[in-house]
């Protein structure tokens, strides 16, 4: 095997993603090497360019959203095998806090997170613990595993676990983009009726193929929508995929009583909570961070099966990852952009 590999990495702050050589780095003790085929890019990564999360020592690799092959195991790895096809976990948790023993492993206070404060996968290999690999059966494609990780995981566990979505429920969707459209998905598989905004005629249609009811906020105001959607009585629960104050507090006004309002976006730093609604009718604001390797396991199977079919916009190779970036920043795609290897 070579020694050097091509990977995208943050060399400084306030610069740009760039293609550059590195080691190939070697599985430790319970870690696996794992050779890349696909990588989800996302945001994330270009939002981890302004330094606002410390990143740890420079260059560091990123890329949380990976697909590939086990080429190598570290010592003390029996249950994998070269060759298994696998995704991973995104943290890299402590398993001893009362969070991880609790199997709320995305609040562990010591977490590592694969791409942020470990080397990531936008890189020919990258060495995982073997804790965090997942098992991805033949019939799934190394791009449509690579995306489950986030923009599909992240979205079963503020849906299914923060929000207890199921049968009958009324769901708002705030923003289709790269995580609305799995939500669509997950909150349809789950038994809810959804509602979808966006202020885009083509990611309204595509949520409306997934099976939602597609609003566009530029034309049509969202109290009425929801009024109509639900009898004049407001949403179940509200998944907020903008982040801003205006999307928090429109998603806030169409809420039921003891309606549940999911804060999975946080594009401002700040939001504004009316205390009156907020007291009078026991709305609850809940924060929803990442997923667990559980939640990972249960979106494999939901693709393995057909209930959420994982949405793919375009490839670009690790080269391109200029290219990629502005695509990504240009916002014309609802579906993941991923890189592929040669
Ligand atoms: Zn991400
Ligand atoms: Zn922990």
């Amino acid at each position: 095997m070579t020694d050097t590999m091509r990977a995208v990495v943050i060399a400084n702050y306030g610069g740009s993603l760039k293609v550059a050589n590195r080691p190939v780095p070697r599985p430790g003790f319970g870690e696996v090497l794992i050779k890349v085929r696909a990588s989800g890019l996302c945001s994330t990564d270009l939002h981890l360019l302004s330094g606002r999360q410390p990143l740890g020592d420079l260059p560091r690799i990123v890329g949380h959203e990976l697909a590939g092959k086990v080429v190598e195991l570290g010592e003390g790895v029996s249950r994998w095998r070269t060759g298994d096809r696998v995704t991973a976990a995104i943290d890299v948790t402590c398993g001893r806090c009362r969070h991880c023993l609790a199997g709320e492993t995305q609040l562990c206070r010591t977490m590592q997170r694969i791409g942020f404060e470990r080397d990531g996968g936008h890189a020919d290999f990258v060495v995982v613990p073997a804790a965090n690999i997942v098992e991805v059966p033949a019939e799934i494609s190394y791009e449509a595993a690579a995306i489950l990780p986030d923009a599909v995981a992240c979205m079963y566990h503020s849906l299914i676990h923060q929000g207890g979505v199921g049968i009958g429920q009324r769901i708002l969707i705030l923003g289709v983009g790269g995580l609305g459209i799995h939500g669509v998905q997950i909150a349809r598989s789950a038994g809810a009726e959804v509602m979808a905004t966006s202020r885009q005629a083509h990611r309204i249609a595509l949520a409306e193929q997934y099976g939602a009811i597609g609003v566009n906020t530029a034309d049509q105001p969202l109290a009425v929508a929801v009024a109509e959607f639900t009898d004049g009585e407001g949403v179940d629960v509200v998944v907020d995929n903008i982040g801003t104050r205006e999307s928090v507090r429109q998603g806030l006004s169409v809420l039921r009583p003891g309606g549940k309002f999911l804060v999975v976006a946080y594009l401002d730093e700040t939001f504004e909570i009316p205390s009156i609604p907020l007291f009078k009718t026991e709305l609850e604001i809940i924060g929803c961070r990442g997923s667990t390797k559980q939640d990972l396991i249960d979106v494999v199977r939901l693709v393995q099966t057909g209930l959420v079919t994982p949405i793919l916009g375009a490839s670009y190779t690790l080269e391109q990852i200029a290219q990629a970036a502005a695509r990504l920043e240009s916002g014309d795609l609802v579906g993941r952009i991923w890189l592929t290897r040669d």
